[in-house]
């Protein structure tokens, strides 16, 4: 299996231990156990030092804006990932704590330490802290975009325009296929114990999260197998009008992909190949959100460190709604007035009430839903804050490097100025 180069990252500089129990990958933004390079990576490597593969998994009380509601899918597709890599005789351990502090604690017995990739702050900061904390060796790979986030560019891109033909110039070299490697031992019978991830149910129910908002069962449900089935349908029904009804909320030809990206459910390759063969608008227009738009996000996380606050938002958007913050707002609501869809706009309380009951909302509505929060409170500052807590806290693709991206373009970001009108400014 190759994987390219530039999707490795080597996060200290220690050496393997080849007399070390296991090779272990501690799994935190990819969760899945196919189309997974930093899964094959231990795998392979566990093949060549004749050693089993521990996946540990450390799962958290208090990840920044959690609720039930994602940590319900999230389970799902964990649970998926147990039950597959049980097949293929690899132990998995799934342990409450902090991720950064569980896997340091099964540095101490592994020959090499494996790690995918996150850009939010805490994501970077917890592979900073193994890499520091680990006895052996830790490598990182880059697993859930289709180009890494530098070889694309060494900076921050103004918008899609300034990224597009960069992701175009390199992404054709990235689309190796990630198979499935023989690791060089079983490890089923390591002796650690996780939890029991068949009454995670239970156990969530007690966990120190957010109860509320609660799962979304009969709309989403979490796992690699339920996004590849959704995919295919899409693929069936809905792909050849993709182009023609993405802004069109009233349609369902969306793919509905986003909550799987989220939690690593399903590779963006994964997805890409089973493009392949197709051309065409459709495939084009799918590429450009899937590739250009969603990778864009991850260069303007990795690269500006104030991304998740009002501080990013500069140049001809700032000064447009400078100039106009003291326009009279016609009407304005408080957050809990927003929260509980209590607008005097229907279109807008139902968009805010799918959110709530569905943890997904399309794009358009996404636009409308966000554009008219400035409108309805008093400050753009404040306004920023609303719309991004309510984005994290219903959906279940929020709190992630979209998220962050798609807040601040309501303010401008990666847009451009427009006609000038009153409140939003150009
Ligand atoms: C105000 C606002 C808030 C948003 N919040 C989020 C969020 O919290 N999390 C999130 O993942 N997306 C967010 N988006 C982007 C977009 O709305 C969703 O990614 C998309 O609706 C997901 O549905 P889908 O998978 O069916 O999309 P499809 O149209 O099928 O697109 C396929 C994939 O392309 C990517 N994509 C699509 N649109 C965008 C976009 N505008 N920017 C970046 N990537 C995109 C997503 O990964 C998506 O899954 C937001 C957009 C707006 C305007």
């Amino acid at each position: 299996m190759e994987i390219h180069e530039e999707r490795i990252r080597f996060l200290n500089d220690k050496q393997a231990k080849p007399e070390g129990q296991y090779v272990l990958y501690w799994m935190q933004q990819s969760q899945r156990a196919e189309w997974n390079q930093a899964l094959e990576y231990a795998v392979q490597q566990s093949a060549e030092m004749d050693l089993g593969v521990l996946v540990v998994f450390g799962l958290m009380e208090d990840y920044p804006e959690v609720s039930l509601r994602h940590y319900a899918f999230m389970m799902e597709g964990l649970q998926e990932v147990a039950s597959q890599l049980s097949e293929r005789k690899i132990k998995f351990v799934l342990e409450k704590g902090s991720p950064e502090k569980v896997a340091v604690k099964y540095t101490k017995d592994a020959a090499l330490v494996v790690c995918d990739r996150g850009y939010l702050r805490h994501q970077k900061q917890w592979r900073k802290h193994v890499a520091e904390k680990s006895p052996v060796k830790v490598v990182q790979l880059e697993c859930d975009l289709v180009v890494p986030v530098e070889t694309v560019s060494d900076k921050e891109k103004y918008a899609a325009r300034t990224i597009r033909s960069k992701i175009h110039e390199h992404w054709k070299n990235f689309r190796q296929k990630v198979s499935i490697q023989k690791p060089g031992k079983r490890s089923l019978s390591l002796s650690f114990k996780g939890e029991d991830m068949d009454k995670a149910t239970e156990w969530l129910a007690d966990m120190n999260i957010a109860q509320t908002p609660g799962p979304v069962t009969g709309h989403f449900k979490g796992g690699t197998s339920e996004a590849k089935k959704r995919f295919r349908s899409w693929l069936e029904n809905s792909y050849s009008r993709y182009d023609e009804n993405r802004s069109q909320p009233h349609r369902d030809d969306v793919s509905f992909m986003s909550p799987y990206l989220h939690f690593g459910q399903i590779s963006p390759l994964w997805i890409l190949e089973q493009l392949k063969g197709r051309r065409g608008n459709n495939r084009e227009a799918y590429e450009e959100e899937l590739i250009v738009r969603r990778e864009l996000a991850v260069n303007f996380v990795h690269y500006n460190a104030d991304y998740d606050s009002f501080k990013c938002i500069q140049g001809w958007a700032l000064e447009t709604l400078e100039k106009h913050k003291s326009d009279e707002r016609p009407k304005v609501f408080t957050k809990d007035q927003l929260e509980n869809a209590e607008t005097d706009d229907v279109y807008w309380n139902a968009a805010m009430r799918t959110m709530k009951e569905t943890g997904y909302l399309h794009n358009h509505m996404r636009m409308y839903w966000g554009k008219q929060i400035l409108l309805y409170t008093n400050t753009p500052q404040y306004a920023y804050k609303v719309a991004l807590e309510l984005n994290n806290k219903y959906f279940l693709d929020g709190r992630d490097c979209n998220s962050f991206a798609n807040i601040v373009w309501l303010f401008g970001k990666h847009d451009r100025a427009w006609a000038e009108r009153a409140i939003w400014g150009k």
